[in-house]
């Protein structure tokens, strides 16, 4: 192995000790940062998510709930809580877990979310809040492509001037990651299911984001030689081995650096929400 590996889990130590050093000067300020966490109906990864997140918020002194709803829930249901918790002064970030039961379309599970209050969508995926990064002005940011960039940051990776392939266009992961690295300055290729001759866009690459929920699914001979690669996916194989995009083993021969699976990419996802909330709570206080 050639690349250095990227050590997700204390790089997200890091940025939770800096989180928990501003909701210490809040609490000071008579404010305790809330977090309601809403989980609909039973999916095992969902609750093991759920956990992680109220308990990595217990951690840093926010102050996490989480609202259980069951699997069989009516639309209104999800919208009635979405409005209590926009209007509980103590909660100052929402998030709904996904994936939403599948009786609820995407399109109507998108048409509630868009009903929480921008000011509490520590999960950056309002269109206000996804404009607001698009115009390069101040607003929350999907936690994944946050942690992404302090990731590359941390490592010392330079954005400015470099090529970054993102694969992957979802409006959580893709979509946000690749306008924070023209943020940064980086020429960006978005590749999805469409792109014709991926292997090669990706072989083009200073930085490899994947964000594609294939496991394995990035090989050695894609990437070019000192390349950054960021491993968003989390896959899970027939034996139960949790698995990223990336075909680790092989792909770390050539990279320059690399985020394993896991242990990279997803404890930062929880860092960022931990600082979006304190970042919302912030908000309260200076109001
Ligand atoms: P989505 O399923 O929403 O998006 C996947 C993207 O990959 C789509 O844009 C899709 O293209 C593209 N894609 C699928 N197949 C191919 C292919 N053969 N070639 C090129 N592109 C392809 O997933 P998410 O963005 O939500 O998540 C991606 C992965 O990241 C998943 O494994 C997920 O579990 C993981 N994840 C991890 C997090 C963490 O904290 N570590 C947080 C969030 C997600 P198209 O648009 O054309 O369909």
């Amino acid at each position: 192995m050639t690349a250095v590996k990227i050590d997700g889990r204390l790089i997200a130590s890091k940025v939770r000790d800096e989180v928990n050093v501003r909701v210490q000067a809040l609490s000071k300020q008579g404010v305790v940062p809330g977090l309601a966490v809403v989980l609909a109906g039973d999916d095992p990864a969902s609750q093991v998510y759920v956990r992680n997140k109220e308990r990595m918020a217990g951690r840093v002194g926010i102050n996490a709930q989480t609202i259980r709803l069951p699997e069989t829930l009516e639309p209104s249901q999800l919208r009635e809580t979405i409005h209590r918790l926009n209007a509980d002064e103590a909660v100052d970030g929402i998030l709904v877990q996904l994936p939403l039961p599948g009786h609820i379309d995407a399109a109507l599970a998108t048409s509630i979310l868009n009903e929480i209050d921008p000011a509490k969508d520590v999960d950056g995926l309002h269109p206000l809040n996804l404009g607001r990064l698009l115009a390069g002005e101040p607003g929350f940011v999907a936690c994944t492509p946050s942690g992404c960039m302090r990731l590359l940051k941390e490592s010392d990776v330079i954005c400015r001037g470099r090529r970054a392939v993102v694969i992957g266009r979802s409006t959580i992961v893709g979509k946000p990651m690749a306008h924070l690295l023209l943020a940064a300055d980086a020429t960006v290729t978005i590749c999805h299911s469409r792109t014709q001759d991926l292997a090669d866009r990706v072989r083009e690459a200073d930085i490899i984001i994947a964000a594609v929920g294939r496991p394995e699914f990035i090989k050695r001979d894609w990437v070019k030689p000192g390349a950054a690669v960021i491993d968003v996916g989390i896959n899970r194989t027939a034996d139960g081995k949790l698995v990223g995009d990336v075909a680790y083993d092989e792909v770390a021969e050539v990279a320059g650096a690399i985020t394993p699976v896991p242990g990279g990419v997803g404890p930062m996802t929880i860092a960022y929400l931990l600082d979006n909330v304190t970042r919302a709570a912030a908000r309260r206080a200076n109001r």
